[in-house]
């Protein structure tokens, strides 16, 4: 996500550094990275995101990358230390950590943005995000998550709510939404426009829009690598 000159990353699962190229983004041109939860297809990258600041020239990086994850995130952060130690250590004040609450709502604001977090369905530490521009643009996202009242409150009114829906309505999983509970929580947020993305492989054989239209109205994006949408308040 970009806001103003800041660019923000919402997790980094793999693959994440060869797509974000294709995007013409390199690592060096992120100034934060936030973590919903902890989970590999969320967090596998970051390992490979850090080496790479270092090796094999640790000065590329000039202005520090700030990671943000919900309550937890240091003990995570220090097991992965445990295994790959210096080689995922950058030079002194180029990695900044923020750990938001995960049992409550919370926030942050930086130069560019505001983000509220809220605490969702899925993993202890996982929580979503809004992000509200100076221009008072917001953007939502879920990270994983089950049905949450907690999202729907996050989410009100909104620019844009991007929504996992990880199964279609008839496989349905504890811990993950589906295209029309996506959409219930959509409309009941009342965003303007609603992208449904992490879609598993059983969702490829499924009407992921018409099941997401039983209780959603508005603007509806199904996710596709590499999509660019452009939001304006
Ligand atoms: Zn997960
Ligand atoms: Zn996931």
């Amino acid at each position: 996500m970009q806001v103003a000159n800041t660019r923000l990353l919402f997790d980094s699962g793999p693959g994440t550094m060869r797509r974000l190229l294709e995007a013409d983004t390199t690592i060096f041109d992120l100034n934060y990275v936030f973590y919903s939860h902890f989970h590999p297809d969320h967090s596998a990258e970051l390992v490979p995101l850090i080496f790479a600041t270092k090796y094999p020239d640790g000065n590329r990086r000039q202005s520090p990358l700030t990671i943000a994850a919900g309550r937890g995130f240091s003990d995570f952060f220090a097991g992965l230390k445990a295994v790959y130690g210096k080689w995922i250590e950058l030079a002194p004040g180029l990695l900044d950590f923020v750990e938001l609450d995960n049992s409550l709502k919370d926030s942050r604001d930086f130069r560019d943005f505001t983000v509220e977090s809220t605490p969702v369905e899925h993993n202890p530490e996982s929580i979503a995000y809004r992000i509200t521009s100076a221009d008072g643009s917001s953007v939502v996202y879920s990270g994983d998550t089950d049905y949450s009242e907690n999202l729907i409150e996050l989410a009100q009114g909104a620019d844009l709510l991007i929504c996992e829906s990880a199964q279609p309505d008839s496989l349905r999983v504890k811990g993950h939404l589906t295209p029309s509970l996506a959409g219930e929580m959509a409309t009941r947020a009342a965003v303007s426009k609603l992208v449904l993305t992490h879609f598993y492989p059983d969702c490829e054989d499924a009407d992921l829009a018409q099941e997401c239209r039983k209780t959603y109205s508005g603007p509806l994006i199904l996710a596709e690598d590499l999509m660019q949408i452009e939001v304006i308040g």
